[in-house]
């Protein structure tokens, strides 16, 4: 990885009195966001402080490209709202402006806000609104790595916690006290282990520790939340050592129970992380489709010994591996009916009937779930090599 930082780190002086650290740095300007910028200097000059913050200024640090750049400030949300006419309010449990740009293409601006949290006697957070200074939006954040800010007018990086130091060694450390932390909101577990693979960082004791005490508390949180969380964990560069960090940590049953390691799941992943260096378009209906393929195999032989009909018992099988899982992991409808189409595709594929060769062809689930076949036959089926070699010649 090209470490941008360590060509210009300067050895932090301390945090002595809350004082932050300011260390100089200016990024190419072909690496940051133009809107983002743009966005920043309104804020800036109606009179407020503004920042870039979180994983941005440590991608950038990094040498990485960001995949968003967040904003924070001490303007109120509504104050926000009003200097961008293409702005929107969003947010329940805190709110944030949303500035628009295109159809999908906005940017986050977030209010600082205070450390302070009220949390349930769990200790999950249910509210987490309060308004504050810099200082106090710095300790809410999750680790050090991600709660650097960068100015874009003095060209600083502002350090509260130390994040350049842990940034500089590749550590990841909690703000505050892990089991704190994690307990506050376990999916901050699933982020250090995510991180920790992105940047070939090494989490520290604490959060070693931490993780494996509290690794069930991850099951406590919504099964809609943790979709985005999943999509984010899988589909990357490094989305099959995520998957054995998961299950080394004792996340993974708390994310998907139904899902063993198996030859077939290494393969996906690999394949996945493939296509996104060669910037090819990847889709969660692949690789959670892939996750649950042997549970929905079990549950099929189960139900065709009770069921006459193959048709029905297979519709069956899909329906209780989906339901199983969408109480762990929530997935939209789209994506768990093509779930289900790969699947019943495997079987029709397998026979091979030329009277429904061309249909077959055509069916608009054909490509993935021939990509599905092709994964299987290279791992866990080797006696579908022919079968594969048949449908790739067919398209041809
Ligand atoms: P990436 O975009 O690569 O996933 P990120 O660090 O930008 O990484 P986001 O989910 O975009 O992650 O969050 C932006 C910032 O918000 C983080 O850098 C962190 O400071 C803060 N943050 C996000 N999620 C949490 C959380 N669960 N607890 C505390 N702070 C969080
Ligand atoms: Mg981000």
């Amino acid at each position: 990885m090209k470490n941008f930082f360590k060509k210009i780190f300067k050895k932090s002086n301390g945090f002595a009195n809350g004082k932050p650290t300011r260390q100089h740095i200016e990024f190419d300007d072909n690496l940051l966001d133009k809107n983002a910028i743009k966005v920043i200097k309104t804020i800036y000059k109606a009179g407020y402080e503004v920042y870039l913050v979180g994983g941005c200024v440590r991608d950038l640090l990094l040498g990485l490209k960001p995949k968003d750049f967040d904003i924070a400030t001490s303007a109120k949300p509504e104050q926000v709202h009003k200097l961008f006419k293409r702005s929107r309010l969003i947010g329940k449990r805190f709110r944030l402006v949303h500035v628009l740009f295109g159809v999908r293409d906005f940017l986050e601006v977030a209010t600082f806000r205070s450390g302070k949290v009220k949390t349930a006697k769990n200790g999950v957070i249910v509210r987490d609104n309060h308004y504050g200074r810099i200082e106090d939006d710095v300790v809410r954040r999750d680790f050090n790595i991600n709660a650097l800010y960068y100015d874009i007018h003095t060209k600083e990086v502002i350090d509260y916690v130390g994040g350049l130091e842990d940034i500089r060694a590749g550590e990841i450390h909690v703000i505050g006290n892990a089991a704190k932390r994690f307990a506050e909101d376990p999916v901050r577990m699933i982020r250090a282990i995510r991180f920790a693979e992105k940047l070939g960082s090494e989490m520290s004791e604490e959060i070693k520790v931490a993780i494996l005490k509290q690794a069930p508390l991850l099951g406590n949180v919504s099964s809609a939340r943790l979709y985005e969380e999943c999509i984010k964990l899988f589909q990357n560069e490094y989305s099959f050592a995520v998957y054995e960090q998961l299950e080394k940590y004792g996340l993974l049953r708390y994310l998907f129970k139904q899902t063993h390691k198996n030859d077939f799941i290494k393969k996906a992943c690999n394949n996945t992380s493939e296509r996104i260096k060669q910037g090819k378009p990847v889709t969660p209906v692949f690789l959670f489709a892939v996750f649950l393929w042997q549970a929905q195999n079990e549950r099929f032989a189960l139900i065709k010994k009770k069921q006459r009909s193959f048709h029905l018992a297979q519709l069956q099988a899909c329906d209780e591996a989906i339901i199983n899982q969408i109480k762990q992991v929530s997935m939209p409808r789209y994506i768990t009916a093509k779930m289900r189409d790969v699947w019943m595709m495997q079987h029709k594929l397998e026979k091979m009937q030329p009277k429904k060769i061309q249909f077959l062809l055509e069916h608009r689930g054909f490509r993935i779930a021939y990509d599905f076949l092709v994964l299987r036959s290279q791992s866990i089926n080797p006696e579908l090599k022919k079968t594969a070699d048949f449908w790739t010649k067919a398209q041809q």
